[in-house]
């Protein structure tokens, strides 16, 4: 294995982040001259971490050489767990999405058969992508999540409390395994491939089946981490007197503006004779992606459905814009598909309850990543651990 020093592991992060950079550019980055950098880069070429890649096209004068990483030093497994399912990718040590496969958790009944599930899909993309060498796997896992233990503090519907789940995949896979909450890795997958070079500091929403809603704020490219578990947007009390939350409090928004709720409302309000699409559905459960796709297609239930969503999630995104004043707020998971309209509804509630000058036409985006940038999220969680590793042994 290389070994590397504190710089050097910060050159590499910087050419995982920009994908290509030049000597010139990391020298000032890092605040160093340029036979250090030079240096430093040779070394990292040697033990094969980085390569030259042709040149950088420059209006004019001498074009520099192109440096990445290199693709072929590994390769990392990124994982992102819902109540529901796993969503694996794996990628080169450049991030380079090569394949994936998606695991139903549907009969995961115990944490036994959760982790023989995890270890199967973790083998099935190890015999797929055989001749590379698996570094390690990030596994980004709903739940509230000890990041820097790897433990579950809580996991439901699994009773257990604190499970050392990333020691038990570690043991049971033969790599380390290192866990993320779910929300901070899609806001880490963002900031890596999505909105990175638009804006610094976001407020990245997500909401899912059986979850309450995550926040993560991430200021001038970091994620904000506060104790750990910083981002419980769904447990923002919007009415004292509302009804029970399984948090124990009263009036949350998770109560109130998550997918299983719309859902719940829209079965409520569905009579048979109300004239929506939605009543042609047949054979199966209507879900949050029909009631969504429903809406715009302008059916007026859906619509009214969604118009609700919308007034209680701007309510409490507005909260979020007023203290942290994010240059965007992305929305994620299953609201990565709500349409122009529903983004129209929302940040017109969000307009109302913020002062002006936090407020801008396009505050509200959804993200660009698609079905598994949580995945992709905890891939450079994975990343950023292996070259920590590498620059321990220095
Ligand atoms: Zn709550």
């Amino acid at each position: 294995m290389a070994i590397i020093n504190r710089t050097q592991a910060r050159i590499l992060k910087y050419l995982y982040q920009k994908g290509i950079s030049s000597r010139r550019d990391i020298g000032r980055y890092l605040n160093l001259g340029s036979s250090m950098t030079s240096d430093l880069v040779s070394d990292l070429i040697l033990q094969g971490l980085i390569v030259e890649k042709g040149t950088i096209s420059t209006p004019r004068g001498r074009c520099p050489v192109a440096l990445s990483l290199h693709a072929d030093f590994g390769c990392l497994i990124g994982m992102e767990m819902t109540n529901a399912y796993i969503r694996a990718l794996v990628t080169d040590f450049t991030g380079e999405v090569i394949g994936c496969a998606e695991q139903s958790l549907v009969d995961a009944l115990t944490l036994e058969t959760l982790e023989h599930h995890i270890g199967m899909l973790v083998n099935r993309l190890r015999i797929a992508h055989q001749g590379r060498r698996l570094l390690a796997c990030g596994l980004a896992s709903y739940g509230l999540v000890n990041r820097d233990t790897g433990v579950i503090l809580s996991l439901p519907p699994y009773k257990l409390q604190n499970i050392a789940l990333a020691d038990q995949l570690t043991q049971m896979i033969g790599v380390p395994v290192y866990l993320e909450a779910r929300t901070q890795a899609a806001a880490l997958g963002e900031l890596n491939h999505g909105i990175k070079d638009q804006v610094s500091s976001f407020a990245y929403v997500n909401a899912d089946y059986g979850a309450a809603l995550g926040l993560a704020c991430v200021d001038h490219g970091r994620l904000v981490r506060g104790g750990g578990l910083a981002g419980q947007l769904g447990h923002l009390c919007l009415d004292p007197d509302g009804p029970r939350c399984f948090c124990g409090g009263r009036g949350c928004l998770a109560t109130m503006a998550t997918p299983a709720v719309v859902v719940e409302q829209t079965l409520a309000d569905l009579s048979p004779e109300a004239e929506s699409v939605l009543n042609n559905i047949e054979g199966r459960s209507i879900t949050f992606e029909d009631i969504i796709a429903a809406s715009i297609d302008k059916d007026k239930l859906a619509v009214d459905v969604t118009t609700k969503l919308a007034e209680k999630l701007g309510l409490g995104i507005s909260y979020v814009v007023n203290l942290f004043n994010p240059d965007v707020v992305v929305l994620g998971g299953l609201l990565r598909n709500v349409g122009d309209d529903f983004i129209a509804a929302l940040s017109r509630v969000i307009e109302r309850h913020v002062v002006p000058r936090v407020f801008h036409s396009n505050l509200v985006q959804t993200t660009t990543l698609g079905t598994y940038g949580v995945a992709l999220g905890a891939v450079d969680v994975a990343v950023g651990k292996v070259i920590d590793r590498l620059s321990q042994h220095s």
